[in-house]
């Protein structure tokens, strides 16, 4: 049935990406098909942290694009079950530096009516008993923020999309080769199966070799391998998501603040710990990036070595009853290197849509609303 049919769009790749691009396809009334090489998807859309943070982001590009994200993830599990839920960010200063970033952070924040308080170190203690409150100075509470559980979020959201809005969904399916044809775009898979649409996205996350290789720019496109933990599961020490030390530096945002140095050595571990509804506790993320060419360099052994100074730096301010690793896993995604987004057309009617890299899931939900606005406009 499959083969004669023609969508008005076929969305290559069941991540986090070509999820929400479906979604806002259907609710145009758009006939989508969604098409994954996997049996179920579980690239980095499905092994990331999965907080919802718009406070990192740049002003300038993602922050308004960030707070709507959180407004499609809160209507969404108005709907169902998505796993979202409204647990709050904290940032903690370690030093007093850091807590003048903050302070600036919150004025910030203020002028554009973003949720955001001071908390001292008592009461960051109060929502996160683990802390540490003589190795910390202050800290700022963003009561908005939330998280996701990335193991189970984009299959909640693509089931629904099935069950409620007529997704058509092929899974155990590769896409080896994608063209316009006769003025229609056209996909043939591994099967030989070839299957049309008026406009197709290719939502393939860190996969750059295999379709239109040549359209993705070397120069402004790197892959970054990231590596977190999981702790095993413990009683209630973490309301909020913590962010701190260089991680705070590392946000777009931060970059907006006056005092922030720009001549600091960018760290490989980027510290967010987060407590799962099981207890168990997430510790990411050691990151190392390299350009899309060259993926291998990057290797593929778990690094022990990063996994000892994430805890390390978690414990210079968190006292957790448990630090045995329940497992630790890796995987690769695909950035923009200038805090952007790689889209380009080819032909008119065929879409590359990739790089979001590690603002994805803050993102993606509003980011792919505009793009398939812009689409269908
Ligand atoms: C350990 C880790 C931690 C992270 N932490 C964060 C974080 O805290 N915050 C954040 O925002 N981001 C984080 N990220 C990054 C984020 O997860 C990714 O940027 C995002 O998930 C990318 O989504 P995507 O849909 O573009 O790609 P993917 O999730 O890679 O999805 C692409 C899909 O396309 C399919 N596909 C590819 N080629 C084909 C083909 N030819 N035919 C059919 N199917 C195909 C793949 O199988 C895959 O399922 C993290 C990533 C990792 C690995």
């Amino acid at each position: 049935m499959l083969k004669s049919k023609k969508y008005d769009l076929i969305v290559v790749g069941a991540g986090i990406t070509g999820t929400f691009c479906a979604l806002h396809a259907l609710n145009k009334k758009k006939s989508v098909l969604l098409i994954e090489k996997d049996n179920s998807p579980f690239e980095s859309s499905f092994r990331n942290l999965g907080h919802i943070n718009p406070s990192g982001q740049s002003f300038a590009k993602w922050f308004d694009i960030s707070r709507k994200s959180l407004r499609i993830y809160q209507g969404l599990q108005e709907n169902f079950d998505l796993t979202f839920s409204k647990t709050g960010t904290c940032y903690i200063a370690k030093s007093t530096q850091e807590l003048t970033l903050l302070h600036e952070l919150q004025a910030l924040f203020e002028e554009r009516n973003y949720p955001a308080q001071l908390y001292s170190p008592a009461d960051c203690k109060q929502l996160n008993p683990a802390l540490i409150t003589n190795k910390i100075f202050g800290g700022i509470h963003l009561p908005n923020e939330g998280v996701v559980d990335s193991k189970e979020m984009t299959h909640r959201l693509r089931n629904h999309l099935i069950s409620e809005l007529g997704l058509h969904y092929k899974h155990n399916t590769l896409v080896v080769d994608v063209e316009k044809r006769r003025g229609i775009a056209k996909i043939v898979t591994s099967q030989q199966e070839t299957i049309w649409a008026d406009h197709i996205i290719l939502a393939c996350g860190n996969q750059t070799q295999l379709l239109l290789p040549n359209h993705y720019p070397t120069e402004l496109l790197q892959k970054c391998q990231s590596q977190i933990i999981k702790l095993s599961p413990q009683r209630t020490q973490l309301k909020n998501t913590l962010i701190s030390g260089a991680s705070v530096e590392c946000f777009s945002s931060s970059q907006s603040c006056p005092s922030f140095d720009n001549s600091l050595p960018q760290d490989e571990i980027k510290l967010t710990i987060k407590q799962l509804k099981d207890g168990s506790v997430l510790l990411g993320e050691t990151v190392r990036s390299t350009c899309i060419q060259k993926q291998s360099d990057l290797g593929f052994e778990l690094s022990m070595e990063a996994n000892s100074r994430l805890i390390e730096k978690a414990k210079t301010f968190i006292d957790l009853p448990a630090w045995d690793i329940e497992s630790t896993w890796t995987n690769t995604y695909l950035e923009h290197v200038g805090d952007g987004v790689f889209s380009k057309t080819v032909d008119d009617i065929i879409h590359i849509l990739a790089g979001m890299g590690n603002k994805s899931i803050t993102t993606s939900p509003a980011y792919t609303q505009m793009y398939i606005n812009q689409l269908y406009q």
